[in-house]
């Protein structure tokens, strides 16, 4: 397990993904103590998505990403699909500019983009990346009360630990964080 895990925070985010990330990041902009947790060492390698459009940019922007979008994209304006011998099946333009600021057609190579979340989310102040590495089936938080407080604790374990507690306990790290009641 890599980073250090606060005693209290305001969010827990399981997953690292692009998801995880940009939530972790906007939660952060606001103020509030996040605990980012990734089963992996660092995003997935491979690629997957391709396309995002002028909305998720704009998504992105917010998240401090704006002036790394030119560099991780490349702006589309003909969105286009052949078959094996490359006859056409199906085009349509797409218009340059898109209603938020910013093409409206993004192709971009998604473990780029992932590696510039993770060092946005590495990078940030009040927010806690922790790196929960070599935990077969990830973490699951398990929830419980706090005596004498309003507080309610979680507790993070390797979620083969959930199934197996005897076992794991004495020997895999266990991070604990309390959350404020909703
Ligand atoms: C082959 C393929 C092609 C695709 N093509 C496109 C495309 O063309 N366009 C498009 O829009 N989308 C596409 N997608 C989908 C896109 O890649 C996903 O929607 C996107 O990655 C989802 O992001 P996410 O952050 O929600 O989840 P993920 O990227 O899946 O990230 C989740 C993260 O959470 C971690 N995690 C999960 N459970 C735990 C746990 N219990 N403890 C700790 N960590 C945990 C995982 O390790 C992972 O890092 C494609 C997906 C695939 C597989």
């Amino acid at each position: 397990m890599s980073g250090t895990v606060p005693e209290r925070v305001d969010v827990l985010v399981v997953g690292a993904g692009p998801v995880g990330c940009a939530l972790s990041l906007l939660l952060g902009a606001r103020g509030r103590r996040v605990l980012l947790v990734e089963r992996h060492d660092g995003p997935y390698p491979l690629p997957r998505a391709v396309h995002f459009d002028d909305e998720t940019a704009r998504i992105l922007q917010a998240c401090g990403l704006g002036p790394d979008l030119p560099s991780l994209c490349e702006p589309a304006t003909t969105y286009e699909w052949r078959n094996g011998k490359g006859v056409p099946l199906l085009r349509f333009e797409t218009p340059a500019q898109g209603r938020q600021g910013w093409p409206s057609a993004n192709m971009f190579n998604q473990p780029d983009l992932e590696a510039r979340l993770f060092e946005r989310v590495e990078s940030t102040e009040n927010l806690t990346l922790t790196v929960l590495t070599g935990l077969d089936g990830g973490v699951a938080p398990q929830e419980g009360e706090v005596p004498g407080s309003r507080s309610r604790r979680l507790t993070v374990a390797p979620a083969s630990a959930c199934a197996r507690p005897t076992s794991w306990a004495a020997t895999v790290p266990t991070a604990r964080c309390a959350t404020s009641s909703a």
